[in-house]
């Protein structure tokens, strides 16, 4: 039988100030902002998609930034670290780059015989470059950051959790991942053990609680084909007893959300239609875009929304 989930979709983190998100995310990292809309739960919030050339599933992190937001507290039940996947030559040069601008990173740790680096964005969020030569993925790249070194999309994520029986239950019974080993604590599923599927859970029993706010992650969204898979996806989640939501029109893609035994919310988002349905690819993430039912109100919104703007020459 086909799979029904294939990876990660996207990740969704909340941030503070707009302008500094763009300027982290875009700047310092060099991806691509595919996509300028609000938080369809909150509309006078600006929703932010970075990704790769086209926002393809798999490297689309995307955040809710609200300016003047407190700093949130990373602990157990969440989402504590975003892994990007760079090709195996280049960790010097990111080591060099996030130094360039101020950026604390870690020493070079060793992982499933892999090196990474792990930093924080201006918010506090965690990120790790994972680098590793098993990404066929092109990878993109935003303002002055040589191609061979740019990110290809996620590595993975890791969840910090209390215990793992029943997540790793959800995820390799009826999520298609399978155990793919343990280092020092660390418990890693892959559906294919690729890069851009990764999810490691790690155990932190007494840990805690996460306070989710600026710098933390509000939801891990997983692949799926289309709106069919989608609903078998909700089908059999619901029949093991999991709440699952009813399918959300995102415009760029259906989502189901529901929160797993260990506290985090998980989402599950179809492949399709993409981020080139309300916007020309060559000009994706230029305008603030609205969903329809938005657009009555679109002076309004745009009103209380910060300007911001991409600015490559900062990040030279
Ligand atoms: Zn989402």
């Amino acid at each position: 039988m086909k799979p029904l989930i294939t990876g990660i979709h996207h990740i969704t983190a909340i941030a503070g100030n707009p302008q500094a998100n763009i300027d982290f995310y875009t700047g310092v990292l060099g991806l691509r902002l595919v996509k300028k809309t609000i938080n369809f739960d909150a509309p006078d919030v600006y929703h932010f998609y970075f990704g790769d050339e086209f926002g393809s599933p798999g490297t689309v992190f995307t955040t809710f930034p609200f300016t003047g937001a407190r700093k949130g507290v990373k602990g157990s039940g969440e989402l504590t670290y975003t892994a990007f996947s760079i090709p195996a030559t280049s960790l010097d040069y990111w080591i060099g780059r996030l130094k360039k601008f101020g950026i604390p990173v870690s020493d070079v740790l060793t992982r499933f015989g892999e090196q990474l680096i792990r930093f924080e964005d201006h918010d506090g969020m965690g990120i790790e470059l994972v680098a590793n030569d098993r990404d066929d993925r092109k990878g993109w790249i935003y303002g002055h950051i040589p191609f061979e070194h740019s990110i290809r999309g996620f590595y993975g994520a890791t969840l910090n959790l209390r215990a793992k029986e029943l997540t790793e239950k959800l995820l390799t019974q009826h999520m298609d991942y399978h155990f793919i080993g343990e280092e020092q604590g660390r418990f890693r599923y892959g559906t294919e053990g690729k890069p851009g599927d990764i999810v490691d859970i790690v155990l932190d029993k007494t840990g805690q609680r996460g306070m989710q706010s600026a710098g933390t992650v509000h939801h891990i969204a997983f692949r799926t084909a289309n709106t069919e898979s989608q609903l078998e996806v909700q089908h059999l989640l619901m029949k093991h007893g999991y709440m699952v939501t009813e399918v959300k029109d995102r415009n760029y893609f259906k989502s189901i959300y529901f929160r797993e035994p260990g506290g985090v919310l998980f989402e599950i988002a179809t492949d399709e239609p993409g981020f080139a349905i309300d916007e020309d690819e060559a000009h994706l993430g230029e305008l603030i875009k609205l969903p329809e039912w938005a657009e009555p109100a679109r002076e309004r919104i745009e009103k209380s929304l910060t300007p911001v703007a991409l600015n490559p020459s900062k990040y030279a």
